[in-house]
């Protein structure tokens, strides 16, 4: 529970502030911080609500989203994408979207993830910031699938901005779930580009499954660059068989299995019928 709040004036300040006191995490929208049975187990929050941090701006080739940006600013945007908009719009409560924002969402790469596996399968940048060990600040650009694959060594990392850019990829993602305010049992996305030969490339297929994390499905991906893989039915038996999960309260592992290689099925259909880009 929170006990101590600091408001960050800098990115440099929020590092330090955050170095300097155990226990304690970066307050975004504070959504899950101050959710009961929170994942987030801190006594000291650092505000990073001064650090101007919550802009959609276009930067010509990409468009530039700050950390501090709300799922609803994501909805109301003109400069997002629609497939960005329908993943933000997953978190069907209007008042949680108005505080949550896409910055801590990433953060926690959570199992039931709104915006993760969109994200991730549309090959977005992060901007970020960090403390070398001396203390030097120091501000980096990495992809998104680093940030996933080296989640627990980004844990003191500040998310400054998330960068889309603004070439015809194919990005689509689903959210499985009894009701929108339930938990999902299985998020998938996917994203593939169409080069100028008409080669499939740069796939990418994850799936944030209830008990069993945020999966990359590499064998998938590889798959369809090789060409082996080329029909909805083809990506339904795959994933089917390359996804992990576990029985819990939202689905059996069985059901999990199925119904992410639906999602990912018919997203690939669309990607291969042209879908909206
Ligand atoms: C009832 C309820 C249901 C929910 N259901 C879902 C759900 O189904 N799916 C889902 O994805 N989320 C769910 N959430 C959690 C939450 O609403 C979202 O994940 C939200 O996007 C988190 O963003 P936030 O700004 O509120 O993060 P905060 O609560 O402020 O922070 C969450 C974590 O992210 C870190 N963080 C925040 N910003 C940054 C940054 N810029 N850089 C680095 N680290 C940062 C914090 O240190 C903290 O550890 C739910 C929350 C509630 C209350």
């Amino acid at each position: 529970m929170i006990q101590e709040l600091f408001i960050a004036t800098s990115s440099e300040d929020a590092l330090n502030l955050k170095r300097s006191h155990a226990k304690s995490v970066f307050y975004a929208g504070g959504t899950e911080i101050n959710r009961l049975h929170s994942t987030v187990d801190a006594k000291t929050a650092i505000s990073l609500a001064k650090l101007g941090l919550n802009a959609i701006t276009d930067e010509g080739s990409y468009i530039r989203i700050g950390s501090m940006v709300t799922l609803q600013q994501l909805v109301e945007s003109e400069l997002v994408p629609q497939w960005l908009k329908d993943a933000a719009l997953f978190c069907g409560s209007f008042t949680r979207r108005n505080m949550a924002t896409i910055g801590g969402n990433l953060a926690l790469m959570s199992d039931h993830s709104y915006l993760a596996p969109a994200l991730l399968a549309s090959r977005c940048r992060l901007l970020t910031a960090n403390l070398t060990e001396g203390g030097a600040y120091s501000e980096d650009n990495i992809p998104i699938r680093e940030y996933h694959a080296y989640h627990l060594q980004f844990s003191g990392t500040l998310i400054l901005a998330i960068s889309l850019s603004k070439d015809s990829r194919y990005v689509g993602s689903l959210r499985f779930a009894t009701s929108s305010q339930n938990r999902a049992s299985v998020t998938v996305g996917f994203g593939a580009t169409l080069n100028s030969e008409q080669v499939i490339d740069h796939v990418r297929v994850f799936a944030a499954v209830h008990g069993s994390g945020v999966q990359r499905l590499n064998a998938v991906e590889n798959a369809i660059e090789n060409g082996e893989l080329t029909t909805g039915s083809d990506m339904q038996l795959a994933v089917h068989h390359s996804v992990v999960g576990m029985d819990d309260y939202t689905a059996t592992a069985e059901y999990k299995r199925y119904i992410a290689s639906e999602g990912l099925s018919s997203l690939f259909t669309a990607f291969l019928k042209g879908g909206a880009r």
